[in-house]
Parts: C-alpha cells; sequence; structure tokens
C-alpha cells in the first residue's frame, strides 16, 4: 500500500501517518524527519538544507530527489510505504512514480488532510511554543504557507486528475480524523 498523505504545515499529516502507519504495519517515511536527523547530525546534506528549512523553503529537489530515491528503495519500504512531506513539488511527484514504477509499483491513494488556514495558524503557533522547532517562528510560518500554496497545493489537482486523491476534514480531535482516514480507505 502506497499512501501518501498531503497537508499544509500543521494539518496533522505527520499525526496521521503515523497512526496509519501503525494501523497498516508500514513504515511512514518524513522528508522533513530525516532532513532534521541530517541537521542535528551535521552532515553537508543537513547544513545545505538547514538555510532553506530556517527560512521556510522547500529544499531545492535537487537535494530531496536523493533522498527520496534512497528511502523508496530501502528494504523496509518494499511493502508499501506512508509517505508523509512528500512529494511537495511536481518535480518530486514525478520521481516518486518513476521510482515506484521501476518496482512496478504505483500510489494506491493521495490523502489530503484539509485545515481552514486560521486553524493552521492558531495550531503552528501553539507547536512552536511546545517544541521550539526552529522553522516555527511567525515570519517562517507565513512564508511555509505560502510556499505550500505556491509549490505544493498544485499536486492537489495533479492527483485529483489521476482519481487518486481522497480530502478528510482534518478538523476535530486527532481520533475524529483518524477515524475518518480509516473510513475513506474503507477499513
Ligand atoms: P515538515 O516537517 O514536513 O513540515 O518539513 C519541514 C521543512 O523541511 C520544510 O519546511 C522544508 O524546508 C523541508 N522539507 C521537508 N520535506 C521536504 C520536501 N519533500 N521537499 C522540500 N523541502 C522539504
Amino acid at each position: 500500500m502506497q499512501i501518501i498523505v498531503l497537508g499544509a504545515p500543521g494539518s496533522g499529516k505527520g499525526t496521521q501517518g503515523a497512526l496509519l502507519a501503525d494501523r497498516l504495519g508500514v513504515p511512514k517515511i518524513a522528508t522533513g524527519d530525516l532532513l532534521r536527523a541530517a541537521v542535528r547530525d551535521r552532515t553537508s546534506l543537513g547544513v545545505e538544507a538547514r538555510s532553506f528549512m530556517d527560512r521556510g523553503l522547500l529544499v531545492p529537489d535537487e537535494i530531496i530527489l536523493g533522498l527520496i530515491e534512497e528511502v523508496l528503495r530501502s528494504p523496509e519500504a518494499q511493502d508499501g510505504v506512508i509517505m508523509d512531506g512528500f512529494p511537495r513539488t511536481l518535480a518530486q511527484a514525478e520521481a516518486v512514480e518513476g521510482l515506484l514504477a521501476d518496482r512496478g509499483s504505483r500510489i494506491d491513494r493521495v490523502l489530503l488532510i484539509d485545515v481552514p488556514e486560521d486553524e493552521l495558524v492558531k495550531r503552528m503557533l501553539g507547536r512552536a511554543r511546545a517544541e521550539g522547532r526552529s522553522d516555527d517562528t511567525p515570519e517562517t510560518i507565513r512564508k511555509r504557507f505560502a510556499v505550500y500554496g505556491e509549490q505544493t497545493a498544485p499536486l492537489i489537482r495533479y492527483y485529483e486528475e489521476r482519481g487518486l486523491l481522497t480530502t478528510i476534514v482534518g478538523l476535530g480531535t486527532v481520533r475524529e480524523v483518524a477515524d475518518r482516514v480509516n473510513e475513506a480507505l474503507g477499513r
């Protein structure tokens, strides 16, 4: 089962992706987590990625494509994976498709966790206080929303046209949203 969880920053895609991965018994792979680990470990990829992340910008596709290739080719990803935080651009979407096609696989479903923007801002500011993420300042939050609208939101249409998109109402408790996700997947 190859599932993409799509959503704006603060939509809860990470939380819902993790719950779904547990239920399906497949790994959840988040490029944001991999990048933060690289930043922490001060790898050359991490050092390069950090300057973009701290400004609320997307890390360039050249860097992300290598990362995606590595994770999708890893043995634990062979029986399916929940993709959280990627693809985020059309180039990444095409790369994911190509990598899956190479092994005779394809994306089964794209879940869009849909949350109104005022609620997203409220959640992100709360998370900034709770987790102290360096990219959760008011300015970067604004920037990340703009970047989402410009570079990632076009994927909604892209997957809609391919008949793969299911929109999940992302308001309510974690449990309520998880129930909607499970229902959408017929489980
Ligand atoms: P996230 O944890 O998914 O919100 O990602 C945090 C930050 O990591 C983003 O604001 C981007 O700077 C970077 N990032 C994560 N995933 C990607 C991706 N697929 N493409 C480009 N940048 C990414």
